[in-house]
């Protein structure tokens, strides 16, 4: 054990690859924190300590004189790779902590691995926190939103030492207990499916620029730079116009027209809308944004297709009015936006609701103010709408959202439909712009599913006009039969 401080620390790191080397850096450069470190393989240790003397880490070689590193009750935040590697190392801390002592699993666990962790490690009396950490490397350094769940108890002594590494937005810090168990991960899951709609929406917009407007990426890091000037100010949109202004130095051509465009994904939108599928939760715009890459990745179909010449058929989109025109995609985007996050923090209430936890949706809003990937203006919005009305229906309800949308949905229809007309896909902002129309829809078409359903398998239907559920006899005389009540 290398001791660069007398006594014991008050949190450890395990896992020091980007992300827990940074984050045990973060600990340390806080006021109060002796950081105690343990890695697999001892070398990436001693990178860690040889690189960073003035953290004053309490480095271990072994597991053993890690935990005895750390003053009780001992707290170890884990950064290693998720799945059979996070197992592995909580496995080895339960064998030797005690009850009262506290894991972190700060990796990207799936939430129903962490609640399945909980319970076992709680059985030992172990306290075990599954938290959500975004912001990616910079972040884990500097301050990253971090959203954890696992119980009250465990927050106590956890919560002022999240609260000295996270990022702080308007003076709060970005962590709140978001709720027990798997919550802090379920939640942090929902941000990255947010992340990869808001993404998509963002790239839908460039396409639509490029390919109808004629602007250059240059031209187009300009716009977004304005953009984000206004409301739809956020991290993403800044980086967007940084690489749109990306020239590449071996061909001299913009860096985004060398890329290969295949988006690659490492699986938290696909667990978002896995998870919403099964909870019932449309989240439509995070599930295009999820196929929108897939579709991007299938090279030999894409290729085939090409060399097949299909057919488009489109109508050129004639722009006239330039400055319209950029103003229409900016209100298309900006509302498609806002349909992204409303399904978001639909399925985080459903979520809720399922598995019990009492989340604070007005909180969830705030910590993602800073430090993460989808950190944005747009939020305090989103917090000032659930502190005016915790049980808002939906984002799109609240009286700001929806004179925003009132203001933008005329521009959103242009967009969408001239964007059809051209052949140039718009999978999120169409879905978006689709669903806002079945949301505020009186009557949907889903009564005549409800006829074939009942038709094909008799699977009844109700009235608009009467109690009680029916079903016709369809292949006899064509008669209704109420069906008696279930019993069950
Ligand atoms: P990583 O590449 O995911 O994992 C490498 C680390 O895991 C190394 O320290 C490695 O130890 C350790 N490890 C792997 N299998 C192990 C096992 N069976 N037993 C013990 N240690 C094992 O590292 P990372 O990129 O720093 O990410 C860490 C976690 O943060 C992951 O869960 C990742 O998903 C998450 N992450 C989050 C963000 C974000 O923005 N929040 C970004 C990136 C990653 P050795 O050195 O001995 O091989």
């Amino acid at each position: 054990m290398t001791e660069s401080h007398s006594g014991k620390a008050n949190i450890g790191v395990v896992g020091l690859a980007v992300m827990g080397s940074n984050l045990a850096r973060n600990l340390a450069s806080r006021e109060g924190n002796t950081v105690a470190v343990y890695n697999r393989s001892w070398e990436r240790t001693e990178l860690l300590i040889s690189e960073h003397p003035e953290a004053g880490f309490i480095a271990s070689e072994t597991i053993d004189d890690f935990v005895a590193s750390l003053a009780k009750p001992r707290t170890a935040i884990i950064m290693v790779q998720a799945g059979k590697g996070t197992d592995a190392v909580i496995s080895q801390l339960a064998e030797r902590f005690e009850p009262g002592d506290i894991i972190v699993d700060g990796g990207n666990a799936l939430f129903t691995d962490t609640i399945r962790r909980e319970a076992e490690v709680r059985a030992k009396g172990i306290n075990f926190v599954g938290a959500g950490i975004s912001g990616g490397e910079e972040g884990a350094l500097k301050g990253p939103s971090i959203m954890p769940g696992g119980s009250e108890e465990a927050y106590k002594t956890l919560g002022p030492i999240l609260a000295s590494i996270a990022a702080v937005a308007e003076g709060e810090p970005c962590v709140t207990h978001v709720g027990t168990d798997g919550a802090g991960h379920f939640v942090k899951m929902i941000h990255n499916g947010i992340e990869y709609a808001d993404m998509q929406l963002i790239a839908e917009a460039y396409d639509i620029l490029r390919q109808a407007g004629g602007y250059s990426p240059a031209e187009i890091a300009g716009i977004f730079e304005e953009w984000n000037k206004g409301d739809l100010e956020s991290f993403l949109i800044e980086i967007t116009a940084e690489v749109l202004k990306q020239v590449d130095a071996k061909t001299g051509k913009p860096f985004v027209d060398v890329v290969l465009d295949q988006a690659g994904s490492k699986g938290t939108g696909v667990w978002t809308v896995q998870t919403a599928l099964n909870l019932g939760t449309p989240v439509s715009g995070i599930a295009e944004a999820v196929f929108a890459r897939s579709l991007s990745s299938q090279a030999t179909q894409r290729a085939a297709a090409a060399k097949a010449e299909l057919p488009a058929d489109a109508t050129a989109w004639s722009v006239s009015d330039k400055a319209a025109f950029v103003e229409d995609v900016r209100r298309a985007l900006y509302a498609s936006k806002l349909v992204a996050y409303a399904q978001g923090f639909d399925a985080i209430r459903a979520g809720a609701k399922e598995y019990n936890w009492n989340i604070n949706l007005g909180a969830v809003s705030k910590i993602w103010r800073g430090g993460c990937i989808i950190r944005a203006q747009f939020l305090n919005r989103i917090a000032d709408a659930y502190d005016q009305n915790a049980e808002l229906e939906s984002l799109i309800l609240d009286p700001y959202f929806k004179d925003a949308v009132a203001k933008s949905v005329k521009s959103w229809r242009n967009v969408v439909a001239n964007a059809s007309l051209a052949g140039i896909p718009v999978p999120a902002f169409a879905s978006s712009l689709s669903y806002f129309d079945g949301l505020r829809g009186e009557r949907l078409g889903a009564a005549l599913v409800q006829g074939q359903r009942d038709f094909f398998g008799a699977h009844t239907y109700k009235r608009v006009d009467l109690p009680g559920t029916f079903h016709t006899l369809w292949s006899g005389d064509r008669t209704e039969v109420e069906q008696a009540p279930s019993t069950h």
